[in-house]
Parts: structure tokens; sequence; C-alpha cells
């Protein structure tokens, strides 16, 4: 098992091989074709590219890789916001989230939109990687859980300028956030790796 990150703009992507299959954890903002494939081109053959929800800075690139025959996997409860390449404005969580939000002119974050092939709606395992839905920055958020970590996409942030607290500036419910983190905690998750910042152990984490 090889575990591989990279940056797309301000988002951690990452690329998990394994003897039987190699996934890709989000694709990150959307750039053009052409700067995404060399961004991750030591990435081959990526059979499943799983969505930790459809935000544009998660689902950004995902159309190009479906092109390539990659399978796309996401949540049910965003299968219709990846489909329609629109994800509507998350709330803003204390002072900070809701000033960006305010100075934000955007209604909703757009992206390429694509068809997923695989819409899950509770734990699913694909070989050794576990889906767990853990809802609460988005309705449709999921973290992929391998052996004592997980990949949590936006459960947590790990933001160099916020270090008193690794919960999301953003989410559609917070209280839903802190149960989904509760829960990977009791399925003996040890290190958090979040879409943006560095990885957090479970000694470390504030919530
Ligand atoms: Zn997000």
């Amino acid at each position: 098992m090889k575990i591989e990150s990279v940056k797309i703009l301000f988002t951690n992507i990452f690329f998990i091989t394994s003897r039987k299959m190699r996934v890709l954890i989000d694709t990150g903002y959307p750039l053009s074709k052409k700067r995404f494939f060399e961004k991750i081109e030591h990435f081959k053959d990526i059979d499943f590219v799983v969505l930790t929800h459809t935000h544009f800075d998660h689902s950004g690139n995902a159309a190009y890789l479906k092109e390539k025959g990659s399978l796309i996997v996401v949540h049910k409860n965003e299968e219709d916001w990846l489909m329609s390449g629109e994800t509507p404005k998350p709330p803003g969580i204390k002072y900070v989230g809701k000033t960006i939000m305010r100075f934000s002119s955007l209604k909703s974050f757009k992206f390429p939109p694509v068809k997923p092939d695989i819409v899950i709606s509770d734990v699913t395992k694909i070989e050794d990687l576990v889906l767990v839905p853990t809802f609460g920055h988005t309705p449709g958020s999921i973290s992929i859980v391998l052996g004592d970590m997980a990949f949590c996409g936006d459960l947590i942030m790990n933001l160099s300028w916020r270090p008193h607290s690794h919960l999301p500036i953003f989410a559609h419910d917070i209280e839903e956030v802190k149960k989904s983190i509760q829960k990977l905690i009791e399925m003996g998750v040890k290190t958090f790796y979040p879409a943006h910042g560095k990885p957090v152990k479970l000694d470390n984490l504030r919530i």
C-alpha cells in the first residue's frame, strides 16, 4: 500500500495504490485539463475517484478523470449537485467563516459537471478502504478510512492561521461535524488527513 499526495492549488488530493486497485481521493480546484494532468502525471491508471464531497475545490477535475475511464464515487445526497456542476455555498462558522462568506460574491460553487458511476448511501468497502458517511460540512460528506487513518475532506481543517481549532470554517451543520469526528474516533482513527492543511494526530486534534 502506497499513499501519495499532491496539492491542487489549496486542496490536498491523495492517491492510494495497492496491488488490486488505484484510488484517487478528491480532484482539487478546477484547472485546465492540461494543467491538471501535469499535476497528477505520476498517478497512473486511476480505477476509482472518491469525492469526499462536491465543493468545487474537491470535485473540480473529476470530469476529466471520468473521460479517462476512472469510476467516480459520491454519496447519494450530493449526486444531483455533482451532475449539475453546482453546489450551494455553505454557511460560514464563527466570525472568520461568516466574514469570508460575506465578501464572496458567489451564490454557489461551479465546476465541470460529471455523472457518478457509484453512488453510496451507507458505509461501503472498496477493498481495504472503508467509505464512511461523515456529514456536517456538507449533507453528503464522506471520509475514507484505511486502517487507523482517515482521509476526511473538510470534516476537519488544519489552517495555520487558526491553530486553536480544527473544525471547518464552513459547514451546513457544525453539530453534525462534531458527531462525525466522534464516529471516526470510535472506529479507531488515529490520524486525520484533511484536504486543507497537514495531517492531524488524534492527540493533537482540537474540536
Ligand atoms: Zn468543502
